[in-house]
């Protein structure tokens, strides 16, 4: 058993230099900071580019002119007090504002801000909302981290979302196995709540955030595993982040030693271009060459996962990409004119989203020797 302590000030790293701290505390006014030693012994402190150091330092990069708060407009799927509902089928409760720890490219950073109320403590209108609409068959929960709730909340929550009989797959996004996986080991009641909701007929997700392979350690292993035991479904999403994940062996160690552990990678995102995240940003040409070179090196469950971005239409899946062209298309779409939609785009190795690309004209609908019109262009059919 370890206590994990955890940081609130970024005066409290050690391992800074007094000008260090001083520059950063000006960083930290903006944007919060939060740490544990547990994630923080990770770190290679004499490597400035140590990746753990860049996931949870903050950087005076982060202050430079860059993207939204909320670049995917968040804001205006709200139905009901820490309720979006986006996608026909799926719904999301933002549950807490708290985590293990804050990624400094967090694309929820508002939500640690003083100002912010969209996560709730209360969540009961969402599940109400919920209850009411019998498509919303899929339900994650997020934040911030869920698994920063008490066992006893998290409880509470599942089992009032299992009682909804039309809510089938019930997800909790999660990073705590890689900041803290202490809050899975040290706590059985975790894994008894877990296992009480996840049936044979109805399991639980849980959709880790592992960045790179250093989070791997023993103990995020003994984490995944009592998550495994108790009958959950795991799988890894990562956004691609410059200088912490874009090298393409890094990328396939990550996804091998996963794939390995029975966490299979689910999505790999385009790093939104949120306010403060210019230091993390891949343009959309490199994210896909990485991961396309990352891809080469493994095989089978270890890259079964998309490429997508989270734009406030959908969520995009870059699908190829040729000298003068990038393909795209719609793997969730918020309008039902947008779903499956396929997208020809001129190719822009400066672009970072989807609103800097320019569309191909539209091509000609070919006709299928069956006489159907293909479903190919860049007009919804
Ligand atoms: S764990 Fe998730 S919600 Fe929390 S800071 Fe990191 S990316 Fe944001």
């Amino acid at each position: 058993m370890k206590n994990v302590r955890y940081l609130r000030r970024v005066e409290q790293l050690k391992n800074l230099t007094p000008s260090e701290r001083k520059t950063l505390g000006r960083v930290t006014e903006r944007y919060s900071f939060r740490a544990n030693d547990y994630y923080l012994s990770l770190a290679d402190w004499d490597n400035p580019d140590d990746p753990i150091r860049k996931i949870i330092v903050p950087q005076e990069g982060e202050l430079e002119p860059f993207g939204d708060l909320d670049a995917s407009n968040e804001s205006t799927n709200y139905v009901a007090p820490g309720c979006q509902h986006k996608y026909h089928s799926t719904a999301l409760l933002i549950c807490t504002e708290m985590c293990g720890s804050f990624c400094r490219f967090c694309f929820r950073k508002r939500l640690f801000m003083d100002d912010n109320d969209e996560a709730v403590v209360d969540v009961s209108e969402g599940i109400e909302y919920i209850r009411q609409n019998p498509q919303i068959t899929n339900v994650l929960l997020s934040g911030g981290d869920p698994l920063f709730l008490s066992s006893r909340r998290l409880d509470d929550i599942l089992t009032r979302l299992r009682d909804i009989p039309h809510v089938g797959i019930i997800r909790i996004g999660s990073k705590m196995p890689a900041f803290n996986p202490y809050r899975i080991i040290n706590d059985p009641e975790l894994c008894e709540v877990l296992s009480r909701h996840s049936s044979p007929e109805k399991r639980i997700y849980v959709m880790v955030h592992f960045n790179v392979p250093q989070e791997l350690t023993p103990a995020a292993r003994r984490g995944i595993d009592l998550l495994i035991r108790s009958g959950a479904i795991l799988c890894n999403q990562t956004p691609l982040l410059k200088g912490i994940n874009d090298r393409p062996e890094i990328l396939a160690e990550l996804m091998r030693q996963l794939s390995f552990m029975g966490v299979p990678p689910y999505y790999f995102f385009m790093c939104r271009p949120t306010e403060g995240n210019k230091p993390f940003a891949l343009s959309l040409v490199e994210s896909y060459q990485l991961l396309e070179e990352a891809k080469l090196r493994e095989s089978g469950l270890a890259k079964r996962a998309r490429l997508v971005m989270s734009h406030e239409s959908g969520k995009v899946e870059m699908v190829g990409m040729t000298r003068n062209h990038m393909y795209l298309r719609y793997h969730r779409a918020r309008n039902a004119e947008d779903k499956s939609r396929f997208m020809i785009f001129h190719r822009d190795n400066d672009a970072y989203w989807l609103d800097d690309l320019v569309p191909v004209a539209e091509a000609p609908h070919p006709v299928s020797r069956h006489g159907h019109r293909a479903h190919f262009g860049i007009g919804p059919e």
